[in-house]
């Protein structure tokens, strides 16, 4: 059965690229996001009572991956990237319809001419995703206590260390007014360590590079912790 579906709307991000943003929602709260509703969807009529739950459901389309289709197996960071398993038994990017779903807390709801603002935190989108639905939360029968969750039953480490060189910290004082979370924000991306699997464990002098908003983020690994080197505007 074939189906048209239509993006209701857009979801802003600080994460302007794939990489480093934390692999499921919840994980960087520093992170805010705006999901705009447009056209008919972004009319208050849509989203009267939803300021009653504090979180929300969002299907969205994973569409940076769209043109490279889907594979029956995949191989799941959270198992070192070497081990297979079905791309239905994962949280795979590549999937048949190419469709993420994810609980965020919803901070606020903002009405103007052009449509709603939803204010999230802790989404785990790249710019531009398109919305396809948002649904409440509900405790009484989302939550299930007792679940077991497989290979990936608990949240992934988040523990390495994040340091900031003096010239960093010089750079976050004058970018503090523009971006008031951006030190909390960076430390906790990278404590989630967003190097591929097979960097991991090994020591270099490897400069990695992020981008949040529209800054470059440089850091290095050493000894299994995090030493942000430089920010800068523009990538
Ligand atoms: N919570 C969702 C789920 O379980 O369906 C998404 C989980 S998926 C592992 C999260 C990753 O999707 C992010 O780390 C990012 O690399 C990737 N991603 C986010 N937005 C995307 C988009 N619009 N297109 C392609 N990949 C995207």
């Amino acid at each position: 059965m074939q189906h048209v579906i239509q993006a209701i709307g857009t979801i802003h991000s600080p994460y302007p690229q794939k990489f480093a943003i934390p692999r499921q929602p919840g994980l960087v709260t520093a992170a805010t996001a705006q999901i705009e509703l447009t056209d008919t969807y972004g009319h208050p009529d849509t989203t009267r009572g939803l300021q009653g739950f504090s979180h929300i459901w969002v299907s969205f389309l994973f569409h940076q991956n769209l043109a490279q289709g889907w594979q029956a197996l995949v191989r799941p960071p959270r198992l070192g990237g070497n081990e297979k398993v079905g791309v239905f038994a994962s949280r795979s990017t590549f999937r048949p319809n190419g469709i993420g779903l994810s609980v965020v807390k919803l901070l606020s709801i903002e009405q103007g001419n052009g449509g709603t603002l939803l204010h999230v935190q802790g989404g785990d989108w790249v710019d531009g995703t398109p919305v396809l639905d948002i649904k409440p939360y509900l405790p009484y029968v989302d939550a299930v206590p007792d679940a077991l969750g497989g290979y990936a039953s608990s949240a992934p480490d988040a523990a390495m260390t994040v340091h900031f060189s003096a010239q960093a910290q010089q750079q976050l004082t004058h970018l503090g007014d523009q971006y008031p979370q951006l030190a909390l924000l960076i430390e906790q991306v990278l404590q989630q360590d967003p190097r591929p699997a097979y960097h991991k464990g090994k020591s270099s002098d490897k400069v990695y590079g992020m981008q949040l908003f529209d800054l470059n983020i440089q850091w290095q690994v050493r000894d299994h912790e995090n030493h942000v080197v430089n920010i800068s505007k523009g990538f």
